[in-house]
């Protein structure tokens, strides 16, 4: 069976790693690029690694970064006044690094990360959703522009998001494979990402949003546990932007879109009044004995 993934980084590559235990899935991921970032030099693409280091076992403690990192390099760049709020470990710089070096010499981002996947020994394909420069801005109460690090880090998503602009997204092409994948695909899944900050940008790149319009079984898992994100600001997000409260607003997020949406058990007193079919699962899929099993129930489920 032919799974895709459309991901973000932390709740996406939760979702990507349950599907990843099912003997009988065929998984492609195709990852939001809106936040990579150009950080001491180095090309960072936050989503990118979350999925690689997530698929790999090798996660830091809280879904980001590298498992057993230290932070000496990051710490040192300190003793120059250099800014260094967003943190990089020692062994998270080697793929950056990598990626960087790779990036310089006209390689593009979809052939190193292939070149990464197999470093790690993933088996799981892993996709940019393209190849192009694309970066999310944030609009401010002030009518200003922010970058979305700047926004996230290091303003920690305190700021009402006005509106959000994907920069570059109009020529930006899907990397190879990935149009090709959602065609193919058995079942389409938006993993439980943020929907405006993480899955809007892979929309965003010419051609995505017709293919998953298009595809007959696209089925999101919502964000949602009790009516809040497990982490982030995925509900003041889509309250901001003017969407509904609850996953009546990541159904809107998604619109036109979806077959189904999965959404916890807590939330369970939601499902009358969602106008698509409703799946009830439990979805806090931290480790990877929970995800599989949520991914079997997708896999499984009729629609
Ligand atoms: P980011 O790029 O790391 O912010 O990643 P995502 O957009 O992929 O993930 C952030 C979203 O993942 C948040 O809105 C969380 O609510 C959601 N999330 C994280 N872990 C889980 C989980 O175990 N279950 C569900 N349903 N959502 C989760
Ligand atoms: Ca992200």
């Amino acid at each position: 069976m032919r799974v895709v993934v459309l991901s973000g980084g932390v709740g996406g590559a939760r979702m990507a790693r349950g599907f990843d235990r099912l003997s009988e899935v065929d998984q492609t991921v195709i990852v939001n690029v809106g936040d990579d970032e150009t950080t001491h030099g180095l090309h960072i693409s936050p989503d990118l690694d979350t999925v690689i280091y997530t698929l790999a076992h090798k996660e830091g403690p809280h879904g980001w970064g590298r498992a057993d990192d230290t932070f000496h390099a990051n710490d040192e760049l300190g003793r120059f006044g250099v800014n260094n709020k967003f943190k990089l470990g020692d062994r998270d710089l080697a793929l950056k690094i990598f990626r960087t070096e790779r990036l310089q010499t006209g390689e593009s981002l979809s052939a190193i990360t292939e070149q990464a996947r197999a470093g790690f020994g993933i088996s799981t394909r892993v996709l940019p959703a393209t190849d192009h420069r694309l970066r999310t801005q944030i609009k401010l109460p002030d009518q200003s522009w922010i970058s979305f690090q700047e926004y996230f880090v290091h303003r920690r998503h305190t700021d009402e998001v006005t509106d959000l602009r994907f920069a570059g997204s109009d020529q930006a092409a899907p990397a190879a494979g990935v149009l090709e994948s959602i065609v193919a695909a058995d079942l389409l899944v938006i993993a439980p990402s943020n929907p405006p900050l993480s899955i809007w940008p892979i929309l965003a790149v010419e051609g995505i949003r017709d293919a998953v319009e298009r595809h007959p079984a696209t089925v999101a898992v919502s964000p949602l546990i009790g009516g809040k994100p497990v982490r982030g600001p995925a509900d003041r997000v889509l309250a901001s932007l003017g969407l509904p409260a609850g996953n009546e607003g990541v159904l809107a997020a998604y619109q036109g879109l979806l077959q189904l949406l999965v959404i916890d058990e807590t939330d369970a007193a939601d499902a009358p009044d969602l106008a698509v079919e409703v799946l009830v699962e439990n979805t806090l899929i931290a480790n990877p004995e929970a995800a599989a099993r949520l991914a079997r129930a997708i896999v499984e489920s009729p629609n």
